[in-house]
This record gives structure tokens, sequence and C-alpha cells, in this order.
């Protein structure tokens, strides 16, 4: 009896528990006001840049709009805040809050890095989303950011870029020695391995630099990023593909200490919206390149040219040489790629009789 007493005891209390507040509690959580956020982002691109400049907008407005205001964010373009290449340095130091950027930036920072972007021959974005979000990719770069106080999460691709803009033909690998180019990155040792001349710059400088001649040749992105720079106006042959950056990987850069000072609400906001800018990126350059690749070749008269069998297999050459020695130098990278070309063997295996073999039946 008393057990049961004491049961019905429990379930009343419980149900009490349930009922609504009292009037007077009501009213003090209300007047209560929520706490609320406001971050920096900076980012490596100039303000609303097409495409690339347009993720960490649409990532601001989607996180105020779910957050109901909680967490509002302000983006600062390249040089408006800190200049494109400081952003990692910025989001470490706490300058800002968040960053949005591409990992092989920072290769100075952690060689590591550049590894969740692009390499030369890698992954397609489809299959680095897969290794970053299911295949281990972003345990490791969350690994390899710690020691910078930086949390990554995936924030677009562009999928595969194009080869870039040359105001000669290359017909072979002599054609390449010399040759100034903007390269950044791995695509930029490789570049160099066979006699070429890589410089890294930011976006905004790339028009005037092969307009004056300081460069001479250029790659940027693909087709929709490109005409919006103007770079057809500096040079005529326009390369495909993008063996350079097969799958570009763009990155938010989070300040750990800020981001863990959230409820747990808002950092699963931000992760959310990060996702989804993530598959945003990808689908409007997928779609607004197709339009951009027929206005350069019919109303700008670009000639397109594919790259040569013999120079891209100097280049595979090389790049295998360079990866070698990078991951000799650097036992992170080594853990990071070991863990990537396994991902790239396996998903070979399967895409070579899925993916691959369906393009090759459609054409
Ligand atoms: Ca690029």
């Amino acid at each position: 009896m008393k057990r049961i007493a004491l049961s019905l005891m429990l379930l009343v209390t419980t149900l009490m528990g349930c009922q609504p507040a009292p009037q007077a509690e009501k009213e003090a959580a209300q007047a209560e006001p929520a706490q609320t956020y406001q971050w920096k982002l900076v980012t490596s691109w100039p303000k609303n840049f097409p495409g690339l400049g347009m993720a960490p907008e649409r990532f601001a407005e989607k996180v105020n709009a779910m957050s109901g205001g909680r967490l509002t964010i302000t983006v600062y373009g390249a040089g408006d805040l800190v200049p494109a290449f400081e952003v990692f340095d910025a989001v470490s130091q706490g300058t800002a809050e968040m960053g949005h950027s591409a990992a092989y930036y920072w290769k100075g920072k952690t060689a590591a890095a550049q590894l969740f972007t692009s390499i030369p021959f890698g992954m397609n974005a489809q299959e680095m989303n897969g290794w970053l979000n299911y295949g281990g990719g972003m345990a490791l770069w969350r690994e390899v950011y710690a020691p910078f106080g930086i949390i990554p999460m995936v924030g677009g691709n562009t999928g595969v870029q194009m080869g870039g803009w040359f105001n000669k033909e290359i017909n072979g690998i002599e054609d390449l020695k010399g040759l100034k180019m903007r390269l950044p990155g791995l695509g930029g040792e490789v570049l160099s391995r066979i006699g070429g001349v890589p410089v890294t710059l930011p976006g905004r400088e790339l028009f005037t630099a092969l307009q004056t001649g300081a460069i001479d040749a250029t790659e940027w992105v693909g087709p929709y990023n490109d005409l919006a720079f103007g770079l057809h106006k500096a040079a005529k042959f326009y390369y495909y593909p993008g063996w350079h950056e097969p799958g570009t990987t763009l990155e938010f850069l989070l300040n750990k200490a800020a981001f863990e000072s959230l409820p747990e609400d808002l950092q699963a906001i931000v992760e959310t919206a990060a996702q989804a800018v993530n598959q945003d990126m990808l689908d409007e350059y997928t779609t607004r390149n197709i339009a951009a690749l027929d206005s350069l070749v019919n109303e700008h008269g670009v000639e397109l040219r594919r790259w040569p069998d013999d120079v891209i297999e100097a280049l595979r050459a090389a790049n295998d040489e360079v990866m070698a020695e990078e991951v000799a130098k650097d036992p992170l990278m080594r853990k990071v790629y070991d863990n990537y070309r396994a991902y790239q063997e396996g998903v070979w295996r399967y895409h070579s009789l899925s993916e691959e073999a369906y393009n090759e039946i459609r054409q």
C-alpha cells in the first residue's frame, strides 16, 4: 500500500512538473532577455564576390534567421578588417570569431592543411564531401587545426576548376618552363618542379597582374568567377580541366573558445548552416558555370584548350615526386595523406563503375 501511495505521489509530482509555469514565473522568464552574440567573420575574398564571397554572406543570413537574431554575424571582405592571407591568424588570435577561406593558404602554418582544400589529381567535390563527412577526413582536419585554437567546418565547393588563362598555347612541357603563373598550393609546387614559376596572389590582384605582364598566366576558379574578374580581357587561351584543383573545398574557421562559449543550440545552428552553405555553393557553381562558359566562348571569343596528354603525364609524374617529398617532411601530413589516399583509392573502385562509367556511356 505504502509503495502504491509513494508511486501515486511521484506521479502527481511529475504531472505537476509538466504543468505550465505559474503566471509570475512565465513573465519573469519572458522579461529576461536571451543572451545575444555578435560575431565578426573575416574572409579571403572581395566583399560579396560571386560564389566564394556569397558563402559567408548566406551563412550569416541563415544563422541570423535560425537563431532568431541571437547570433548575428558581420562579414568582412578581404582587406576590410584583415588582409586576405591573415584570416587564419585573425581567427586563431580571436580578432574575429570566424573566417571563410581555403585551407591550402595555410601551408606555411601546417603543411597538412593543403590536403583539405584540393590536391593535384586528387578527389572531386562529391568524393571530398564523402571523405570529410563520413570517411574520417573532418576528424583529421580538426586535429590539424587544434594547436591553433581553430575548429574547421566545410564552407563550400567549387567543383572541378578550370586549368587557367594563358597568353600563348601550351603545346608541350617546354611551354611551361619559365612561365610565371599564379598557382597556389601543391599545384604551384608541381609547376615549379617542371620549370615554371608559381606565384601566390589574392584573387582581387589577378586581373591587373595578368594585364600588366607581372604574371604570364593565372588560374582562378572556373567560368563563373573568372568571367566576373574579367580575366578573358587579359588572356585568350582558357585551358581545361583544372588538374591542380579537382574539387576545391572552402572552409569556415571558428575560434575554438568563441564556438565553445555558445549554447548547444547555437552551436548546432552554426554547424548546420555551414553544411547547408557547403552544398549550396556547389549547386550554384554547377548552374552558373554553364551560362558563364557560353558567354566567354560565344560573346568574348575565348579559345578553349584541353591540356595535351603529354603535359598532363609530366605534371602527374612531377606531382608524385612532390607528394612523396612533402609527406616525408611532415608526419602529420603523412598521416592525413595516407587516410586521404586510402579513401581516394576506395572511392575510385566504386566510382569507376558508377559515376565514371556512367559519364562514358552518356556521351
Ligand atoms: Ca583555384
